[in-house]
């Protein structure tokens, strides 16, 4: 027999499995040696009132043993004689898009342009000891995509409960902590995910599907489409070319063509790609973004704000969270990707650019606690915006906020001494419009120098940040700190731009057989909808097909 309780407990009841069994046992009249198991349907912390409650609903085996269907397991069949797909870019978009294809009996064919997920370690790992980033292999590019080396956050602001759950069981299949399916705010860590990454890979290879490495797209191959009434000018999309971009001998060897309809999955840091869309007038628009800066607290004070008490998280609760988000002057200010127990990362994907972001191990256990705090920028809002150098005003241009990014990219980079060294500044020192003198110890690993962040950022910008970060240290008493400091800039949260595409059939308005998917089309933002998204666009690919 099974019986399901909801209970609100302490978090060292929560933690430890015989206490949990005690308490179920006291509590509904249930002998110990009954109780055969317990499995955790759903766990969030309650941190609201000074005793801290942890809100369980369990599932307890009493009499009978815990069956082995912690999660959904999903059939993979043999394609290896099926259609193919080419699918471009292995994030979770891509990923997710060909393990759905083998599902529905298509056989997918992933280009990526990075290393798979384990070499390119080596190359994130060079930024701090070179200062260099290798263009091809980095925190953005290479197999899993940007959300390989992250936090692993799975929760997502979509609605669609039914494919958020079809995502997080498809991770613990290929070898994720069932947790996830429990847990309110679930992540997997940065040492968790690339097996599980690795894992999905050999999921499609072992089912007759292809995956190439260090495979980049240039082009994509249109024909004259023989029904032109299904699309305006007549065009669709029946292969791509790709280069090599491994170290190659002479010009031309590593190029190659696949042929198929095209899952494009190439994430918001492939500006390549938007410029080659952009030449070659395949449709895209501008799409608001949102910029700003991570900010680094140790975590220890971050624990005790969020848990209010001194002794913070103790030997029990996980290292805090928190989400902040205000409006000043009609602007969204908010943090964004939280990482507790983290590290403050250089994600850059090319020369000559500074960009910053998070991630975290599984446990989150280091002594600090990072998070984006971004204002969101509208493209009409970068008329009224002056950044140094630039002429963004004139731009009439869908690239316009993707040249923004890069402009403000480049500025840090300049502020940083030229290298991945990321201009920063003290919190209570931003918002006093004070250099600061020093700085405090940091998890960016290739190095902080003082900067006037205040100063140089744009205004629209730095004037939003001191206003939300005054607003968010009165609803969170000690957060607006010298402890903390501030790591220039944030500028990749969401892609710049927008693969327009058709609301149901999810191709190209335009051009057939192409699917723009994920966060780079400007359909995703996160790794759980990306992989939403990609299940959505092997479907409509594979009606396309039929
Ligand atoms: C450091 C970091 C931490 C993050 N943390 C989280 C988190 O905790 N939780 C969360 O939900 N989200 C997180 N994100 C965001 C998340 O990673 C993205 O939303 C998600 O990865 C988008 O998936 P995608 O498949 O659309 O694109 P991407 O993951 O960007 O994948 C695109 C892939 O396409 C490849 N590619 C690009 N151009 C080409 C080409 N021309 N030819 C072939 N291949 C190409 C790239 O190399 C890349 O592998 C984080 C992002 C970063 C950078």
């Amino acid at each position: 027999m099974t019986n399901e309780y909801q209970i609100r407990v302490l978090p060292e009841v929560a933690a430890q499995q015989d206490r949990l069994k005690q308490l179920l046992a006291d509590e509904y009249g249930l002998r110990m040696n009954e109780i055969m198991g317990i499995r955790i349907l759903k766990r969030s912390i309650d941190a609201r009132q000074r005793t801290i409650y942890v809100n369980l609903k369990v599932r307890v085996y009493v009499n009978e043993l815990p069956s082995d269907d912690e999660y959904q397991h999903v059939d993979y069949p043999d394609v290896s004689d099926r259609r193919q797909v080419i699918v471009v870019g292995a994030g979770p978009g891509g990923l997710f898009a060909a393990l759905r294809l083998i599902e529905l009996g298509f056989r997918p064919i992933v280009l990526e342009r990075g290393k798979n997920v384990h070499e390119r370690k080596k190359d994130m790992a060079n930024i701090a000891r070179t200062q260099q980033v290798d263009e091809e292999s980095n925190y953005c590019f290479g197999e899993g995509g940007a959300g390989a080396y992250s936090d692993g956050k799975l929760y997502t602001r979509s609605k669609k409960r039914g494919n958020i759950e079809k995502i997080l069981n498809v991770f613990c299949q290929h070898g994720a902590s069932t947790a996830i399916l429990a847990d309110a705010h679930p992540h997997i860590g940065t040492d968790r995910l690339p097996q599980v990454i690795e894992n999905m890979r050999n999921t499609i290879i072992r089912c007759g599907g292809e995956v190439h490495f260090q495979t980049k797209v240039t082009r994509l191959i249109i024909e004259a489409s023989s029904d032109p009434s299904k699309g305006r000018g007549g065009e669709r999309v029946i292969g791509v070319e790709t280069v090599s971009t491994a170290p190659i001998l002479s010009e031309g060897v590593g190029e190659t063509a696949f042929f198929g309809p095209v899952i494009l999955a190439t994430g918001h840091s492939a500006r390549d790609v938007y410029r080659y869309l952009a030449e070659a007038k395949i449709e895209i628009e501008a799409k608001g973004i949102a910029v700003g800066v991570r900010l680094e607290h140790p975590s220890a004070l971050i624990d005790q704000i969020q848990y209010h008490r001194k002794e913070g998280r103790g030997r029990w609760l996980p290292a805090a969270e928190y989400a902040f988000v205000t409006q000043v002057e009609g602007r969204g200010v908010y943090s964004f990707c939280m990482c507790p127990g983290g590290f403050v990362i250089p994600a850059a994907t090319g020369p000559e650019q500074i960009v910053v972001n998070g991630m975290s191990p599984a446990n989150r256990g280091t002594q600090w606690s990072n998070s984006g705090m971004v204002v969101e920028v509208r493209p009409e809002d970068l008329e009224s915006m002056a950044v140094a150098n630039s002429s963004l005003s004139a731009i009439d241009s869908p690239l316009k906020m993707m040249y923004f990014q890069e402009q403000l990219e480049h500025d840090c980079w300049q502020q940083g001494n030229r290298k991945q060294t990321a201009p920063a500044q003290r919190m209570a020192d931003f918002v006093n419009g004070r250099l600061s003198f020093d700085l405090p110890k940091s998890s960016y690993a290739p190095g902080l120098v003082s900067s006037p962040l205040h100063f140089w950022m744009p205004k629209s910008i730095s004037h939003r940040l001191q206003q939300g970060f005054r607003q968010f240290g009165k609803q969170a008493h000690g957060f607006l700190t010298n402890d903390a400091v501030m790591i220039g800039v944030e500028t990749r949260t969401s892609s710049p731009v927008r693969i327009v595409r058709h609301p149901e059939t999810l191709q190209h308005v335009r051009v057939q057989g192409l699917f723009p998917c994920g966060e780079g089309a400007g359909y995703a933002g996160g790794i759980v909808s990306a992989g939403v998204d990609g299940e959505r666009c092997a479907e409509m690919c594979a009606e396309y097909m039929r």
